[in-house]
């Protein structure tokens, strides 16, 4: 029996998230998909990995998008749409934020928000109020727009506080709520999930961000990211995807402007009607399309014109005693010696001290995420790109750990308690190694940044014109819905959707 079939409808590059949401959509309406992984296990980011006995989450912090059971947000109501039964747990609180004058621990619902940001800074609970109302409002209407686009004149009629944001930074709407800056301050902490300051974020991206986490709270899995990675696999293959594990997919072949298949780097050839790629546009432009002749100028153009964003950086501790016993008493905290977004976004380009870290302790949401007695405490920054590719081989044992023990030192102080005493397994996550593990171009987990010039509207309306190949679609945080798990839910069905719109028009 022959390994590959002579053809598929699709070939699906990844098997992370948003590889496995494409295959997903597209198994769900009868067609013949193939995904291969250059890994031999799915979900990419989404994973974990077991020291000295203990599974360890790799990275999720929370996710966005899920909802309740009785009131499911998108990303959730897709996987029980697709019968992915995923066991969702609650995240407690929205943050703890632990900025200069302000500890403050913040939970999600608007109104409880507000009251709580009322408590902390007296005197603002109507204008925050206003603020996340306002979020919401512009949030729907992404979600509605997202799904049936209309004209200009309808959109203002039917959505207006979208429209009327949608030109403008978030610094620029938040100013004209008056608000004292401490208040400002703590509606700032999830800057660092989109990655750019709020100078240059559009208010657009902030709304969907605030709506969604504080709006419905967020979610963890029980068994770790992997849990979805897994069932997601499991249930693709269940519904007739093929999923190979090990195959690095080294070329994607191209000819008159249209894909029509893959080769992997043990030399199979594979054919199929249409290609979705999770690897980078960086990648497949500058190496992946063969012959390279067939890369169109406007791609390699589009490419370096978009500035990348963000890796990660992250510490992940067990330690040898319970939360409580570590003082350890949020889930998530935000933590600078500033809430001046812009500034620490310029201050990620370095390689430290870094000035804002986020952390989480898995037990606080997930009691059992650790044998009894013990807890996880993981800490995180997420730098630019550009500063960890000028550390060389000699130098990045040193830098390394001078980060890591900047950030576990700063964790200490915070918690009164000398993490180090506590060590029973300690992983460092560097961008090389997400780079090195996911193949992401430079290690970056969050795609292209979002700036004033270059956001979610304006990729909606250049979106045609940067399709620069027939019948090749791309799925992963580079694509519309940016960063992020949930997200990528999101990004790997619009891709499918592409694809199932191109067939039909194609059919007629
Ligand atoms: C430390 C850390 C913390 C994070 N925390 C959060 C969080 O709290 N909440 C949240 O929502 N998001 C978080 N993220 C971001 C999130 O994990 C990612 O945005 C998301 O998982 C990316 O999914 P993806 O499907 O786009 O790509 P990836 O997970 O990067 O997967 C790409 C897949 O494609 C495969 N692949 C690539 N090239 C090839 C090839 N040529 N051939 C075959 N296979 C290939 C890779 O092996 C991989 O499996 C975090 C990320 C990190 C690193």
């Amino acid at each position: 029996m022959k390994f590959y079939k002579d053809h598929y409808d699709v070939i699906v590059i990844g098997g992370a998230l948003a590889g496995l949401s494409a295959a997903l959509m597209l198994a769900d309406k009868g067609k013949d998909v193939l995904v291969l992984e250059r890994h031999n296990l799915p979900g990419g980011i989404a994973t974990s990995f077991v020291r000295g006995g203990i599974e360890i989450e790799a990275s999720l912090h929370e996710m966005m998008s899920i909802g309740s059971k009785d009131h499911r947000l998108k990303v959730g109501k897709f996987f029980d749409d697709m019968g992915v039964d995923v066991d969702w747990l609650k995240v407690p609180e929205a943050y703890h934020a632990s900025l200069p004058g302000l500890e403050v621990t913040l939970h999600p619902g608007l109104e409880t928000f507000a009251k709580e940001v009322d408590s902390a800074v007296p005197g603002t609970y109507e204008k925050v109020l206003k603020v996340l109302n306002l979020c919401h409002t512009v949030f729907d209407s992404v979600n509605e727009l997202s799904i049936h686009p209309m004209s200009k004149p309808q959109m203002l009629l039917k959505h207006e506080a979208f429209v009327k944001t949608a030109g403008y930074s978030t610094e620029e709407v938040l100013k004209t709520f008056d608000l004292p800056q401490k208040a400002l301050d703590l509606l700032a902490p999830y800057w660092i999930y989109v990655g750019t300051g709020f100078k240059e974020l559009p208010f657009t991206i902030y709304s969907v961000l605030m709506a969604d986490y504080i709006g419905y709270g967020s979610y963890i899995p029980r068994k770790f990211s992997h849990e979805m990675s897994l069932k997601m696999a499991e249930r693709a293959t269940e519904m007739g995807v093929q999923i190979e594990y090990k195959q690095h997919v080294d070329k994607i072949l191209v000819k008159d402007g249209k894909a029509y298949g893959v080769r992997t780097r043990r030399g199979d050839e594979i054919y199929a009607d249409y290609v979705i790629s999770s690897a980078y546009p960086n990648s497949v432009y500058s190496h992946m399309i063969e012959p390279a002749s067939e890369v169109p100028a406007g791609a390699i153009k589009m490419v370096n014109g978009r500035r990348l964003s963000l890796t990660a950086f992250s510490v992940i501790l067990i330690l040898d005693k319970t939360a409580e016993e570590l003082n350890i008493h949020d889930y998530s905290v935000f933590r600078g010696d500033s809430m001046d977004t812009d500034m620490l976004y310029k201050d990620l380009a370095g390689l430290g001290p870094y000035r804002y870290l986020t952390c989480i302790c898995h037990n606080l949401a997930n009691p059992d995420a650790t044998p009894k007695g013990t807890c996880s405490y993981s800490i995180t920054t997420l730098p630019q790109v550009d500063g960890w590719k000028t550390v060389s081989a000699d130098e990045y044992d040193e830098v390394k750990h001078r980060v890591a023990r900047q950030m576990i030192d700063d964790m200490s102080a915070y918690l009164g308690v000398n993490l180090l005493d506590h060590v029973l397994e300690c992983v460092i996550e560097t961008p090389m190694t997400v780079s090195h593990y996911t193949g992401m171009w430079n290690g970056c987990i969050y795609g292209y940044a979002h700036t004033m010039e270059d956001h979610i509207v304006a990729r909606l309306q250049t979106a045609e014109a940067e399709h620069f190949i027939d019948h090749l679609e791309f799925s992963g945080a580079h694509q519309i819905s940016g960063d992020g798990m949930g997200p990528q839910v999101t990004n790997g069905r619009k891709a499918a959707k592409n694809v199932l719109d191109t067939m039909a028009k194609e059919a007629k």
